[in-house]
């Protein structure tokens, strides 16, 4: 049940945040991982929507062995609240960021030499030799080292004497996607002899990683010694993971939730909200929830989603606007002002999967909750 509310002096509507359901996502990944096998935990963009900070407090204590952040602003906000493994920075950094690289001890990827220069002067500075992981395209065509130029680079870098080669990594682009296997298996394979050819130039790094969310999953013999889970973390998995996955006990962590500010009767014939795109086919009972567009609540659901209020599906009629959503409850028994809404996640044994809202509206879950607004509030629960 949902025993959440929002905090006192704010507008009701809040994002529950279940960091019970994210530890034990946490721990379904490691029973799916080797003994020894190193999990970074992926928190960029505040953990998908969930916060950052809370949900890397969490899984810390869980036992997360890394974070992952993209960008190095973000570690330093992980750091100010008082994290200590090690981060890596997935996006890398800018060349005015080196320097707080090295002080807040972030760990970048590395892909361009111009880059690597500012990195090790700012070590050189700081009189330490500063970890970095380096990037390789194998297949994806987005941020790395391209695999077939892996050569001249891993020669440029054995200049650089203030930065060690701590891991390799690189990035499936379709590991949920069967369709797509000989791209996957070619990425595998393609890594690998990236890591031998690493080696054969006298590096050793440590960590050699390529499985995020679907990979984990779908190549569990290709997971290196180390893993990126993000999404399944936060119970979102039915749009990235293979088609073929089953029921894998991974749990929702964030809900939505606001109050009806305002309930009317429209007689039929009425159109409802801007732009006159639903008419009233009958006597309707109407309400109005203070959420909208700019807290995420997709517009692109308007007229076709649908809540839960008293243990029943009210559909959303009219555009969702930016700061409120119009719902039909002529059919919710006993509804009153003040009722909780539930517009994403659990409420008694009804549910609206991030995944479900992604599909109407034409996205991916991932979009969903990272689009659930700043003004609205997390409630977290643990036991
Ligand atoms: C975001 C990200 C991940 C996590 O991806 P999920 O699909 O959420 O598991 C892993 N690796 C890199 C490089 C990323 O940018």
């Amino acid at each position: 049940m949902l025993d959440s509310n929002h905090p006192a002096g704010h507008r009701p509507t809040w994002a529950h945040i279940d960091l019970e359901a994210l530890a034990s996502n946490f721990h379904v990944i490691k029973s799916r991982i080797n003994e020894g096998v190193k999990v970074i935990a992926v928190v960029k963009a505040n953990a998908y929507g969930h916060s950052a900070v809370e949900c890397a407090r969490r899984l810390a204590h869980e036992g997360a062995d890394w974070f992952g952040v993209a960008l190095p602003e973000e570690g330093i906000g992980l750091r100010r609240s008082g994290i200590t493994q090690p981060i890596l920075c997935l996006a890398g950094f800018w060349e005015g960021q080196a320097a707080a690289c090295i002080q807040k001890r972030l760990v970048p990827i590395i892909y361009r030499l111009d880059l690597i220069e500012a990195l090790d002067t700012a070590a050189r500075d700081a009189g330490i030799i500063t970890d970095v992981h380096v990037k390789i395209d194998t297949g994806m065509g987005r941020l790395g080292v391209r695999f077939d130029e892996v050569a001249e680079f891993a020669d440029a870098l054995k200049r650089f004497e203030n930065i060690r080669v701590d891991g390799l990594m690189t990035h499936f682009a379709a590991a949920d996607d069967p369709t797509c296997e000989t791209l996957t298996e070619d990425q595998i394979e393609r890594f690998e002899s990236v890591g031998r050819l690493f080696r054969a130039h006298g590096f050793a790094p440590r960590y050699l990683h390529s499985a995020n969310s679907a990979g984990i999953f779908s190549h569990p013999e290709a997971l290196g010694n180390m893993v990126r889970p993000g999404g399944v973390l936060y119970g979102l998995w039915r749009d990235i993971l293979p088609p073929s996955t089953e029921n894998n006990k991974l749990r929702p962590v964030m809900s939505v939730h606001s109050r009806i500010m305002m309930l009317k009767w429209v007689p039929q014939g009425e159109t409802i909200g801007y732009g006159c795109t639903f008419e009233a086919s009958r006597k309707s009972l109407v309400a109005t929830v203070p959420i909208g567009y700019d807290d995420g609540y997709l517009r692109g659901l308007s007229n076709r989603s649908h809540v839960i209020v008293r243990g029943r599906y009210a559909p959303v009629v009219g555009r969702i606007s930016m700061d409120l959503t119009i719902l039909d409850v002529t059919s919710v028994e006993g509804v009153e002002l003040g009722d909780t809404v539930t517009l994403l996640g659990r409420n008694g044994d009804l549910e609206i999967p991030a995944e479900e809202l992604a599909r109407i509206a034409g996205t991916l879950s991932y979009e969903v909750t990272c689009g659930i607004g700043e003004r609205v509030p997390r409630v977290y629960s643990s036991k």
